[in-house]
């Protein structure tokens, strides 16, 4: 026998009894972006390579060694999206968006070759959004006003939230400097990752996760102290808003981005709940980006939601919504009972909009049928046999009570509408 193919290492399928909880959490997700007038803005999975060369950087994680990179059939080297950021960038420059400004969002899966763990995966799936066109604190504080909001409209009361801020590109370049001096002067306690951004990124040495570097970086010469002017003041007026709105949040002074492309403002939502891998929401300004994949200057902030951690979240903090059965599950016995099944469904389904109905295929005893609507977890379960077929009439059983009675087919659509309003209504 041949062997089974399995799935590709850190690609999940994500299967029936856990998509209505996607669905539900996308939903929540849809209905609050839509309350700030976000747009959804739907992009390829593959770009050209050099789009995440030039917008995330040639020295980062993800761009030395996490793409998933080949060349297509006429030789051009592709890549399976491991972000969205740079992509709507590239579409919105390309389709003239940026003309005016956007309110943006995306949602769908990202690819990057990472070690798979919990809450780490090499297919995962984020919810992106992005703002551009907006200069002002104030767009920083909407988005985060809207992170919030998504919390409270999940019931997600664990997370919180930390704030930093980059500077200028030029108040960056002083404070790498400074950097660079304090590590190299020790050098003996750098790990090899840390040995290597020394030279390529040294403000990735401060995102380090390991525990052996947490002492040094502690006491590293810390950039909030480097701020220009623009960016202190944008830092100040974002924390006054917010602190009027009544978000709290914590600065945390070695907050940077893996990604290059980001400047002042930058905030993660972390939780205590998922081990290492604790940052649910991150995000943060990068007006370079634009000019850097060859546009004009433009401003532009955003961020990204990693939807397997918070549902993973919502999982461990018993906050995932509850998902209910089909209304109703259609039994059948008996050759015209059976034929008359399908067609009957679909008159309900008509009668009575929104109703869920599963109509049972592949016939069988009652009992066996019965089995299935149990299992269903359906609300009642209709019932046509012979008799009921002859007498136009349907049996109606409530799951909860086991109560069940006769009802006309013509009182049936009346019936079901007005309980399916009470639950809407509820
Ligand atoms: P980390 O430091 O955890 O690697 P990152 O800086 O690479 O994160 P971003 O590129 O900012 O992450 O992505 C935004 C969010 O997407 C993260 O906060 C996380 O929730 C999620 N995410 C990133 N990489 C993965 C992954 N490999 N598997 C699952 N979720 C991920
Ligand atoms: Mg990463």
């Amino acid at each position: 026998m041949a062997d089974t193919i399995r799935s590709v290492r850190g690609m999940n399928d994500i299967l029936p009894a856990s998509t209505p909880h996607w669905q539900k959490v996308e939903q929540v997700l849809q209905r609050v972006l839509g309350a700030y007038g976000y747009q959804e803005i739907r992009l390829p999975i593959l770009e050209k390579t050099e789009l995440f060369k030039r917008s995330i950087g040639e020295v980062t994680d993800i761009v030395e060694k996490e793409m998933y990179t080949f060349e297509d059939r006429n030789g051009d080297s592709l890549t399976m999206r491991p972000e969205g950021t740079a992509g709507c960038v590239r579409a919105a420059m390309e389709n003239g968006l940026l003309n005016q400004a956007q309110r943006l969002w995306y949602m769908g899966p990202m690819f990057r070759h990472e070690r798979p763990q919990k809450g780490r995966y090499r297919q995962f799936h984020q919810l992106g959004v992005e703002a551009y066109g907006f200069a002002g604190p104030d767009m920083d504080a909407e988005l985060i006003l809207l992170t919030a909001r998504l919390w409270r409209e999940l019931g997600l009361t664990d997370v919180r939230l930390e704030l930093n801020s980059l500077g200028s590109i030029e108040a960056r370049m002083a404070y790498r400097q400074e950097l660079v001096r304090y590590y190299q002067q020790h050098q003996e306690q750098l790990d090899e990752d840390s040995q290597r951004r020394l030279t390529t990124n040294p403000l990735r040495i401060l995102d380090s996760k390991n525990p052996s570097m947490q002492e040094l970086n502690q006491h590293a010469p810390k950039l909030i102290d480097h701020l220009d002017v623009a960016s202190a003041t944008h830092f100040e007026q974002l924390c006054a808003m917010l602190d009027k709105a009544g978000v709290e949040y914590q600065i945390n002074t070695r907050l940077v981005r893996g990604l290059d492309y980001y400047g002042q403002t930058v905030f993660e939502w972390v939780t205590d709940q998922l081990g290492s891998q604790g940052t649910v929401c991150a995000g943060g300004r990068y007006d370079g980006l634009v000019a850097q994949l060859g546009g004009k200057t433009a401003s532009a902030i955003g961020f990204a939601i990693g939807l397997e951690r918070l549902i993973a979240l919502l999982e461990a903090t018993n906050a995932l919504p509850d998902i209910s059965g089909p209304d109703g599950y259609l039994v059948a016995v008996g050759e015209s009972a059976q034929a008359a099944a399908l067609v009957f469904a679909e008159q309900l389904r008509d009668a009575v909009p929104g109703l869920r109905l599963i109509s049972h295929c592949g016939g069988g005893s009652f009992k066996n049928q019965f089995k299935r609507a149990d299992r269903s977890g359906a609300r009642w379960t209709f019932i046509l046999g012979e008799d009921e077929i002859s007498q136009q009439q349907v049996g109606v059983k409530i799951m909860a009570t086991g109560e069940q009675e006769m009802m006309s087919w013509q009182a049936l659509p009346d019936f079901l509408r007005q309980l399916l309003n009470q639950n809407n209504n509820k």
